[in-house]
């Protein structure tokens, strides 16, 4: 069958790159995996030796210094392969804090060893329990004493924190009584997970409806080093959200490669299931829906590259990166949905893999950025309307 992806000859030897990546991590394999409960530890291996995770780090730090659209080519490939790149996207999202304001010594130290594969930086800890998506009402408090900062607090829903050598914490380092503007006196650091699993830090796994290793993390009186401070102290709001567009641009490329992946699989599936002595897929009934969602995937994939180029131009992509998150994460649960429905019964089978696809892309009207903080920022900041929160 044709490929359902017109962009499918753009970047064409990315896509074949990662899809040959993919190959070995087939369907048994996500579904041990899923089985075990277990990380993905071999697949994401294999992305790394193959420098996939490494491409936004640029040449002279041992990367392959892609552009966005390229990366998140490499996203949407490894999601259209039935993968999941929740096991390892991070890395791609948090390489712009340390890239753009990481200081020359921390790339040095840090990013040919994460381009070699060295290191890991996979872990990303911005939310709390009691705060949720208020992130300037952050509670984790970064007290500097001397040459350390001494941390205190607590994180939830810390992702890949357990397969991570590094991990990037966003803290206060003034507290929000004393800041002229909330965005104020919160800082990044760049945290190294080993070490300070002996003195301080503490992780306690979340079951989830997902196979996505997930944390609840503590910081008792963990010392981080003053160097290990990203950019400047106060500041680490602002770099947060500089990385917010590239963020979405990533996510919904990984929303498409779902969505190609549910229509593929739905309507291959409809042309083969014989029910009253013809495909079901002769059906309106069931054409309709895939169809429908075909052209939402479509559609959100203009934007995704709309957003991705203007990302890479240097130009303003805010309201480009929102819309082709949210455009994304709606067309591939519509995909979903319409690919279980597809398989009747047999959607729910989890040989199939179609249940395990339909829960992984439900989280993307979540996490990492939820349906309703995106149309806030439309409403407010693109629109024109009033501020609500
Ligand atoms: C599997 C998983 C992995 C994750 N990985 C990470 C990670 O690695 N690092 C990390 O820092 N975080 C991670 N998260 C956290 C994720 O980013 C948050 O769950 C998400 O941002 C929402 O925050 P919350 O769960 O606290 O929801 P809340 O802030 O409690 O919000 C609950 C609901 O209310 C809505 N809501 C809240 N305020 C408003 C408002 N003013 N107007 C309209 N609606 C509103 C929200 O949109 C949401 O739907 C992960 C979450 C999950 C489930």
């Amino acid at each position: 069958m044709n490929d359902i992806n017109p962009r499918a000859h753009q970047h064409a030897d990315i896509r074949q790159g990662v899809r040959d990546a993919c190959r070995a991590f087939d369907s048994s394999y996500w579904q041990q995996v899923e089985e075990e409960s277990s990380y993905p530890e071999a697949f994401v291996h294999a992305l790394t030796e193959a420098g996939w995770l490494a491409a936004l780090i640029p040449e002279e730090f041992g990367g392959s210094g892609a552009s966005l659209t390229e990366a998140s080519v490499i996203l949407e490939e490894i999601n259209r392969s039935g993968a999941n790149s929740g096991a390892c996207h991070a890395q791609m999202y948090t390489m712009g804090t340390l890239l753009r304001h990481g200081s020359l010594e921390q790339k040095r130290t840090y990013l040919p060893r994460i381009a070699s594969g060295e290191l890991r930086l996979q872990s990303f800890a911005v939310t709390e329990p009691t705060t949720g998506t208020d992130t300037t009402k952050t509670k984790t408090f970064a007290e500097k004493h001397g040459n350390h900062y001494r941390v205190n607090g607590q994180k939830v829903w810390i992702s890949r924190v357990q397969h991570s050598d590094l991990m990037l914490l966003l803290a206060r380092t003034s507290p929000l009584a004393q800041v002229t503007k909330k965005t104020e006196g919160l800082s990044v650091f760049l945290v190294d997970v080993q070490e300070s699993l002996k003195k301080g830090l503490t992780v306690r796994p979340i079951r989830n409806m997902v196979n996505h290793e997930t944390n609840e993390v503590f910081f008792d009186n963990l010392e981080v080093p003053a160097i290990n401070l990203i950019g400047e102290e106060g500041k680490g709001f602002s770099y947060i959200l500089d990385g917010m567009n590239a963020e979405r641009i990533l996510i919904a490329a990984e929303c498409i490669g779902d969505g190609y992946w549910f229509i593929d699989k739905a309507r291959t599936y409809a042309n083969e299931r014989i029910v009253f002595d013809r495909p079901i897929g002769q059906n309106q009934g069931i054409q309709f829906p895939i169809a429908h969602a075909y052209t939402n995937v479509r559609a959100a994939d203009l934007m995704r590259y709309e957003a991705a180029s203007l990302f890479d131009a240097g130009h303003p992509c805010g309201a480009e990166a929102n819309m082709a998150k949210l455009l994304a994460a709606d067309a591939s649960w519509q995909a979903a949905n319409a690919c279980l429905q597809t398989h009747g019964g047999y959607g729910f089978a989890s040989e199939y893999d179609v249940e395990r696809k339909f829960r992984e892309t439900r989280l993307y009207q979540v996490a990492p950025i939820s349906t309703n903080l995106i149309l806030s920022y439309l409403g407010e900041h693109v629109l024109g309307m009033p501020r609500s929160f």
